[in-house]
């Protein structure tokens, strides 16, 4: 036993041992396996790029090299001077060497297109009867989302130019959108943006907490605006920020559980929303050592939160049938619940009974709502805008020479079928895109194929689209009555 017990003991020592003398060896391997680490700056080698190895082990990232080489220059210290004049130290001047270069074996640089940095200014926003009719291109519907939008955003931006006076301070115009999923908020901003030529940074208010917590804190949405604005400082505080899902920060009724998401983060973003100097890091997405950080004031940046709130019909219904049901109005009671447009009557005060905290709504002035597509909307989404994507599929086709034909029949079925899983226009595409594959696909095989006609059988997967061939308007596939 005794004996085992030391072999045991032995082998385990020996082991030991193997683990520590082979360690060199194996160190070297594994060191291998490690990225370069800049001895400088600490940033690994997939991030700060190709390292210079000094003697002794030593490796250091091209950018901190620069700096280095930077400081000495700037700090006007003349090293050849300081070596010199030290004894037994003789400097070759490399620059003496690097003149010795012909001029015709160096290559000619570039030259760099000078772009003139453009001033932002009130001209370069439109009235809102011309902001309107652009986003008229665009957005089926939602007409008074589109006028309220226009002027608010005219509004600001007259704000943001105008001369500070002392006697009338204008409000800031940061919006609430109320909509259902799928009826444009999200790309009315987008739309909104992008006619502007102003940075946009879209978040979602679900990923924001409190700083501290895990998720993005707060602030990230104006480093995401920075990024927008490739890092321009003027541009991104001239810039918008949208805020998607904010009823999923409501201030929960049950108040039992440590509320992080909820109330906490409404009032964390009030001083953002207000106009506050945010100190953001450059280039990435949270604050740490290795990143400059910039400063950015958020006074004049449009912030426009958006959501569904489902739950606010109800909340809407609840008040108006309370106050029909007192006095002369009795009989009116209940006429509300078949109302489709109930979430236009919204008050601050439903808002509130909601969980939206007054300070927040108090930031947010401009409260609009958007209206539920109806059939005939999305039929008009599927073909009216400049980008629709029926559009799109026909251009595509006729790149291949083929002309592609929707019955309006056909449009409708798309539109019912969209409406039946209640996503708004969102639905739309994938529903085309499942049987515009078989058409894209089929297609471009038969070169004697001149017309596609998409018929409300195929959509309903009842029958088949129409073929026409080549020049002679003649159905290949699909009933025989020709085309309508
Ligand atoms: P949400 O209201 O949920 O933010 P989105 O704006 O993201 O909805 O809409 C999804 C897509 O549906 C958009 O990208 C756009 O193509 C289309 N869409 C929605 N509403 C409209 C509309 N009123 N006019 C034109 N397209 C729309």
């Amino acid at each position: 036993m005794a004996e085992d017990r030391e072999k045991n003991g032995d082998t385990e020592q020996s082991t030991d041992m193997t683990e520590h003398t082979g360690s060199s060896e194996q160190n070297s391997v594994r060191e291998d396996e490690y990225e370069k680490v800049c001895f400088m700056c600490r940033r690994p080698e997939s991030k700060a790029g190709k390292m210079i190895s000094l003697p002794g082990g030593i490796n250091i990232c091209t950018e901190c090299m620069q700096k280095s080489f930077d400081t000495m220059n700037n700090g006007n210290i003349n090293y050849n001077d300081m070596l010199n004049n030290m004894p037994n130290i003789s400097m070759v001047d490399l620059s003496s060497l690097q003149n010795q270069i012909p001029k015709k074996q160096r290559v000619k640089k570039k030259e760099e297109k000078q772009t003139p940095k453009k001033e932002f200014s009130i001209k370069d926003i439109p009235p809102p009867h011309v902001i309107k009719a652009r986003l008229d291109e665009y957005v089926i519907g939602q007409e008074h989302a589109k006028k309220v939008m226009a002027v608010a955003v005219y509004n600001h931006y007259k704000r943001v130019f105008a001369p500070s006076s002392d006697d009338v301070e204008i409000q800031k115009s940061n919006m609430l959108m109320i909509g259902p999923t799928g009826s444009g908020k999200t790309y009315l901003v987008q739309t909104l943006a992008r006619l502007l030529d102003v940075p946009l940074a879209i978040t979602d208010a679900t990923s924001l907490t409190e700083a501290g917590y895990i998720g993005d804190d707060i602030e990230s949405v104006v480093s995401k605006l920075l990024a927008a604005a490739d890092n321009d400082v003027e541009r991104a505080e001239h810039g918008i920020i949208f805020i998607d899902e904010i009823d999923k920060i409501a201030k929960k009724k049950n108040t039992n559980q440590r509320d992080v998401s909820g109330e906490a983060v409404q009032q964390g973003m009030l001083k953002l929303l207000e106009g506050s100097d945010i100190e953001v890091p450059v280039g990435a997405n949270s604050k740490n050592a290795m990143v400059p950080l910039t400063t950015i004031n958020t006074r004049n940046i449009l912030f426009i939160c958006g959501g569904a709130f489902p739950d606010l019909p109800d909340i809407i219904k609840e008040r108006l049938n309370k106050q029909a049901s007192i006095g002369f109005q009795a009989d009116l009671k209940d006429k509300y619940d078949e109302d489709k447009d109930i979430l236009s009557k919204v008050t601050l005060e439903d808002l509130r009974v909601f969980g939206m905290v007054p300070e927040f709504l108090g930031r947010l002035p401009i409260v609009f709502t958007l209206q539920p597509l109806t059939e005939e909307m999305l039929v008009e989404i599927l073909k009216e805008p400049k980008n629709a994507i029926l559009k799109q599929y026909k251009r595509l086709l006729e790149l291949d020479e083929v002309k592609l034909e929707f019955e309006d029949d056909a449009l409708r079925a798309i539109a019912k079928k969209a409406l039946e899983k209640d996503t708004g226009a969102r639905a739309l595409r994938a529903i085309i895109e499942e049987f515009m594959l078989d058409i894209m696909y089929e297609i471009p095989k038969d070169d004697s194929i001149g017309e596609v006609l998409i018929t409300r059988e195929y959509i309903e997967h009842t029958g088949g689209p129409r073929i026409f061939l080549r020049g002679q308007g003649i159905p290949l596939i699909g009933s025989e009555n020709g085309k309508n």
